[in-house]
């Protein structure tokens, strides 16, 4: 029999059929010696991002064929060593893009109009209708950086609200661009001078580490809201930190950190800074579907 080992939490529907095809064991909460132990002889590995599957977690299997990665990116799986020995790697880039988009849009009316400030204010008993005066999103110009899965669902909705959206992404065709009615922008530097609110939609790569940095930062207008719930590095958070701090910028709304958890993360002592925990892709419909087309992806795969 299939031995499909599932350490981290996973929806019901996805269990049900991995089911289908093996004998599931959920296994939450390892640690690297009991993941070590545990590998050894299953056939199937899926995870979500608590497990770390590095490359002596790799090599340990002895007759894993298949990593499925409930969610989008594989930063947590050394795919280089899987492929090295002939393990397949799916994951389920598709599942949380609304998600993401839809907590982006919440987190750019959350900043501009101070809600979660309002809300902490109100319940500390206080009524304080002029502290909180914020700014519309319509007729705004919306600086979106990468234009894939999620920033393009981003535009449909900030198009909604009647916002003014350019672009910035050298990698797609300037058709797609021109289907969704985004200006696209060629260089970033002109992005950042030209939008009130910036959000990045960019995988981290060591060509977009800190691609919002204390020149950019400089660049943008003294209204401007930065929003990310890409990931933490992206931003340079120093030069953020200060630019706040100084008001040069509005406010930033923020899902990812360079670190996470948080450590003493100066970004979070700021009035203007609101944020998340990573809650992107935490919703029931998002982990529904990146459980099931994983699933679904490794019944195919164990059926040749
Ligand atoms: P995607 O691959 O569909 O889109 C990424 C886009 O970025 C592509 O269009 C690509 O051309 C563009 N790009 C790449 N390098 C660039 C650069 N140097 N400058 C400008 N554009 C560049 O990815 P996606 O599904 O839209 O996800 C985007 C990112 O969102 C992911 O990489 C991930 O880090 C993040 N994410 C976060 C959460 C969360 O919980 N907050 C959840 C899912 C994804």
């Amino acid at each position: 029999m299939v031995k499909i080992l599932v350490t981290d939490p996973l929806h019901d529907d996805a269990i049900k059929i991995l089911e289908e095809v093996g004998d599931v064991e959920v296994a939450t909460g390892l640690t690297k010696e009991q993941l070590l132990e545990k590998i050894k002889d299953a056939d199937v590995l899926v995870v979500r991002s608590g497990t770390k599957v590095t490359r002596d977690v790799i090599e340990r299997a002895e007759k894993l064929k298949v990593i499925g990665r409930a969610g989008v990116g594989v930063d947590n799986i050394d795919v280089e060593a899987a492929t090295e020995k002939g393990i397949i790697v799916v994951n389920a880039p598709d599942a949380s893009s609304i998600s993401v988009a839809e907590l982006t849009m919440g987190l750019m009316l959350a900043a501009a109009r101070n809600i979660p400030q309002a809300t902490a204010s109100l319940k500390r008993g206080e009524w304080d209708r002029k502290r909180f005066k914020g700014i519309e999103l319509y007729g705004k110009t919306l600086g979106v950086i990468g234009l894939g899965r999620i920033g393009q669902q981003v535009v449909k909705r900030a198009k909604a609200f009647g916002m003014n959206i350019i672009g910035y992404d050298p990698y797609i065709p300037k058709e797609v661009a021109e289907s969704l009615g985004v200006e696209l922008i060629d260089d970033i530097n002109e992005l950042c001078k030209r939008a009130d609110f910036i959000t990045l939609h960019v995988p981290l790569t060591p060509k977009t580490r800190h691609i919002i940095g204390k020149e950019q930062i400089a660049l943008m207008k003294k209204n401007a809201i930065i929003v990310n719930c890409a990931r933490g590095g992206l931003i340079d958070e120093k030069a953020l930190y200060e630019a706040l701090k100084e008001g040069r910028i509005r406010a930033a709304a923020l899902d990812v950190f360079e670190e996470e958890p948080p450590k003493d993360n100066p970004l979070l002592t700021l009035d203007n800074v609101i944020g998340t925990p990573h809650q992107g892709a935490s919703t029931e419909e998002a982990q529904k579907a990146a459980g099931t087309i994983v699933a679904e992806q490794i019944k195919k795969v164990l059926r040749g």
